[in-house]
């Protein structure tokens, strides 16, 4: 879903992306991981078709969606219309309701955005998302904002989406726990190319005190220059 050759993106002088090689293999959980201001939103962002001031190579899947930090919902549409906003034909409210409901917000359906939890705005966005049956699944840090509990249960949401939808995902993450807990492969960003580049053989589900799950940690943080 996702070919990207020779990458490059600048902003004024600074140059952010610098060569970027990347495959994405269809239905592959692919966590990237870097630093503060390495880039990574900017890769998603022209994963997404929503930068094109690009030099390089980039064909991505036709069908693909995106989850942001902040889920930008219209707080002037009922939840469910949010869902199926931007789709072709009229708003499709059955669909919207399986949306919802696959992702537990089936008693929501008719409220207006503002009424949701931050958890619960997340879970729309990411019910908007799969309502696309996306090929790719764009995540720019969907959880960062959501407390403890909430972050453990959408975290299991998204890894049983991904069993059930098949589609590949990439999910910008700063949790390197996080990254091994969910993804088949681990990217690290350094100096505007994929620096690091791991395939994951740990079985599912995973234990994060497994030793080779404590290892993998070790090397990531080293990598990521922590600890
Ligand atoms: P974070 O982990 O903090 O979200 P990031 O890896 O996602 O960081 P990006 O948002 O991709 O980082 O930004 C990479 C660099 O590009 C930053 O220095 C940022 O200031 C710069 N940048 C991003 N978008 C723009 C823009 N529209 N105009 C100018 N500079 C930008
Ligand atoms: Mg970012």
């Amino acid at each position: 879903p996702a070919v990207v050759r020779g990458l490059s993106r600048r902003f004024g002088d600074r140059t952010v992306l610098d060569g970027l090689d990347l495959d994405i293999e269809p239905g592959q959980f692919v966590a990237l991981l870097g630093p503060s201001g390495c880039g990574k939103s900017t890769l998603l962002r022209i994963l997404a078709d929503l930068d094109q001031e690009v030099t390089g190579e980039v064909e991505v899947a036709q069908r693909r969606a995106v989850a942001f930090q902040a889920p930008r919902l219209m707080p002037w549409k009922r939840v469910w219309h949010n869902v199926v906003l931007g789709l072709p034909g009229r708003p499709d409210k059955q669909r919207a309701v399986a949306a919802l409901e696959e992702v537990g917000l089936g008693h929501r359906v008719d409220v207006w955005p503002k009424v949701l939890s931050g958890g619960e705005a997340q879970r729309t966005s990411l019910a908007r998302a799969l309502v696309r049956e996306p090929d790719l699944l764009l995540l720019d840090e969907p959880f960062s904002a959501l407390d403890a509990l909430t972050r453990l249960k959408a975290q299991q949401l998204v890894g049983e989406l991904w069993k059930r939808h098949g589609c590949a995902i990439l999910l910008v993450t700063h949790d390197v726990e996080e990254a091994l807990l969910l993804a088949d492969r681990v990217l690290v960003m350094d100096e505007g190319r994929i620096g690091y580049d791991r395939v994951l053989d740990l079985p599912r589900p995973r234990e994060v005190g497994d030793p080779e799950f404590v290892s993998l940690r070790a090397e990531l943080l080293a990598r990521l220059g922590v600890g």
